[in-house]
């Protein structure tokens, strides 16, 4: 049995394999925990405030097929949106400390393991879902969306088409994107957010959004191809990115 190493606290937790792993998932959106301080802590104002319910035991199903590390953020996203740029997170001050430990558990992360593995081998995953009623038509009909800003935050070799192609021959309808945007005539919401686009500029490692559709993968009525897909992911990173 793989042994992990956790530092949690309140708002956020890491876990690192015992062998450091050249994967990190980062989980800013399945937060859900009634903060002791909501009454001193305004909502934000602007912005999606949904909760991206499964990611989370998705992420760490993963793990039993495949040592990667994990940073999740479990402050709700009524309160700060993890994948924003800071000005853009949360509207108390009270939030800015969490915010900075997130972001900083993923640049010690990107720190430590460019000075021990090949920067090409890197790969930060964000992990992300999808409600049936989403606006952004172009997710019809999906399991998986993943999201490269357009192939920008690919720096190397074709990681997200190696998984979106792993992920098809296992059955699921992936959407792998290209250089040119999917849908012109309205904002590409699914093309990759902050901290992908972050982390691939500033670290210089590639980063891949990964959108799941929430009604097949992450209710309590599709809680069994939830486990097959995590699963499926581990098994495709254990053939692609070795340890
Ligand atoms: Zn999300």
């Amino acid at each position: 049995m793989e042994k992990f190493n956790t530092v949690c606290t309140d708002s956020v937790s890491s876990i690192t394999s015992s062998v450091p792993s050249r994967v990190l998932f980062t989980v800013p959106h399945d937060g859900a925990r009634p903060t002791k301080f909501a009454s001193l802590i305004s909502p934000r104002k602007n912005g999606i405030t949904r909760r991206d319910r499964g990611t989370w035991s998705i992420t760490r199903g993963v793990l039993r097929f495949f040592s990667a590390d994990v940073v999740v953020g479990h402050e709700s996203r009524k309160y700060i949106d993890y994948n924003r740029a800071c000005q853009e997170a949360f509207e108390s001050s009270l939030m800015a400390h969490t915010y900075a430990r997130y972001h900083g558990m993923i640049s010690r992360w990107a720190d430590q393991r460019r000075k021990i593995y090949p920067i090409e081998e890197l790969l930060v995953i964000d992990m992300h879902s999808f409600p049936k009623d989403r606006p952004e038509r172009m997710c019809d009909g999906y399991d998986l969306v993943l999201g490269t800003a357009h192939r920008k935050t690919i720096l190397y070799g074709q990681p997200d088409r190696a998984f979106g192609e792993f992920m098809r021959a296992r059955g699921y309808s992936v959407f792998i994107p290209d250089v040119k945007p999917a849908r012109t005539d309205e904002p590409d919401n699914f093309s990759g957010g902050y901290t992908v686009r972050t982390v691939a500029k500033d670290w210089h490692i590639n980063t891949l959004q990964i959108e799941i559709s929430e009604p097949k993968f992450c209710t309590p009525n599709s809680a069994l191809a939830g486990t097959k897909l995590s699963e499926d992911i581990g098994m495709c990173l254990s053939e692609y990115c070795g340890r």
